[in-house]
C-alpha cells in the first residue's frame, strides 16, 4: 500500500471574501466546492483545486469569521508547496505577484510567499513526471499555472518521533534530513520537517489544520488498521461525501487525515457548475434555510469570464 501523494491541505481564513479572491483571482485556482464545515455547520470549507477538482490540487480552507491571526509552531505545517512547470512559470508568478502586492523570495528553484493571512506558500519547479492539475483562468497561461501540490513542510523539535511511524508504518521514503517522499502508482509527493522557531505555534486564521494523504478506495480500511495497530490514536472511518476520511495526529504533532481519491467532487454537481452554488451533504440539507442565513456572502470567482 502506497498514498497517491497529497489529497488535499485544509487551512484556516478568517475572511472568506478575501480568500476567495486570493486563490482563484490571483493564484487561479477553480472554487470547486462551496459547502460547510460538516463538524461545525455555521462556517464555510471552501475546496479551490484544478479544473476537474481533483485529489492532489485541493487546497481547502474553514472560515471562522474574524479569526484573529494564527502562527506555526512546533508540530504543526509552515508552508504548503505546490508545483509549476518550468523556471519560467516561477518568473511568470514573481511578476504576477509583485504586481498583486506580494511579496517573493526566490531562491533554488523556488518561490516564497504568504498568503494574505500569512500562510505560507511555495512554488517549485516539478522534478517529477506526474500529471498537471491544472485550472483555467483567462490571465494564466495553462503552461504556467500552478499543478497541483507537491507536499508540506511542518516544524518539529524531535523529528526523530516520527520517522517509524513515517517510515515503517505509512511507506514514506527518506528522502535527505527529515524528509520524506511517498508515491503510489501514479501521484507522489513530499513532507519535511524543520526546526521550529521558539515562539509557541498559535492556531488560527492563516494556519494550516491538517494535511490529508491520499488513499486508493480498497487500501482505505487497511491503512485505518494499520495507523491504530501501530498506536495512533485514528479515528473510524468517516464519511464526507465526496470521500471517506480518517484522522490521527502524527508523533511530532500534525493533524493527518488519510482521505479516498473518490468518489470525488462531481458526485453532486455537474464539472462545469462546481462551487457555483451552496452544497449541503444529504444529511445537512434539511438545514439549508438556517445555514445560508448565517453563511457570509461570496463573489462568484467567474462571474464575467467570456465562454
Ligand atoms: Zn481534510
Amino acid at each position: 500500500m502506497r498514498f497517491e501523494g497529497v489529497h488535499h491541505v485544509t487551512c484556516i481564513t478568517g475572511d472568506a471574501p478575501g480568500n476567495v479572491t486570493f486563490y482563484t483571482g490571483v493564484m487561479g485556482l477553480r472554487l470547486v466546492k462551496k459547502t460547510i464545515n460538516q463538524d461545525d455547520p455555521t462556517v464555510y470549507h471552501l475546496f479551490y483545486a484544478d479544473e476537474h477538482g481533483s485529489p492532489g490540487a485541493d487546497i481547502t480552507f474553514f472560515e471562522y469569521p474574524g479569526a484573529s491571526s494564527g502562527r506555526a509552531g512546533d508540530g504543526m505545517v509552515h508552508t504548503i508547496t505546490f508545483r509549476v512547470g518550468s523556471e519560467e512559470a516561477l518568473d511568470f508568478w514573481e511578476s504576477r505577484l509583485a504586481t498583486h502586492g506580494v511579496t517573493t523570495s526566490r531562491r533554488d528553484g523556488t518561490l516564497r510567499f504568504d498568503d494574505p493571512e500569512r500562510l505560507g506558500l511555495e512554488l517549485a519547479v516539478s522534478a517529477t513526471g506526474d500529471a498537471p492539475l491544472v485550472a483555467r483562468h483567462p490571465d494564466i497561461p495553462s503552461e504556467l499555472a500552478l499543478q497541483g501540490f507537491d507536499g508540506v513542510r511542518a516544524y518539529a523539535s524531535d523529528p526523530e518521533r516520527s520517522r517509524a511511524l513515517l517510515e515503517q508504518v505509512l511507506g514514506f521514503s527518506p528522502r535527505g534530513a527529515d524528509a520524506w517522499g511517498v508515491r503510489g502508482a501514479d501521484r507522489g509527493g513530499s513532507y519535511a520537517y524543520d526546526a521550529p522557531p521558539a515562539d509557541l505555534g498559535v492556531p488560527g486564521a492563516g494556519t494550516v489544520h491538517h494535511v490529508a494523504w491520499a488513499s486508493t478506495m480498497e487500501d482505505h480500511a487497511a491503512w485505518q488498521r494499520r495507523v491504530t495497530e501501530a498506536g495512533m490514536r485514528a479515528t473510524p472511518a468517516i464519511d464526507r461525501f465526496w470521500f471517506r476520511s480518517v484522522y490521527f495526529r502524527e508523533p511530532s504533532g500534525v493533524l493527518f487525515e488519510l482521505a479516498t481519491l473518490g468518489p470525488g467532487f462531481a458526485v453532486d454537481e455537474e464539472l462545469e457548475h462546481l462551487g457555483e452554488t451552496l452544497v449541503l451533504p444529504p444529511t445537512f440539507e434539511h438545514r439549508r434555510t438556517e445555514v445560508e442565513k448565517i453563511l457570509t456572502p461570496l463573489p462568484d470567482p467567474r462571474a464575467g469570464w467570456a465562454g
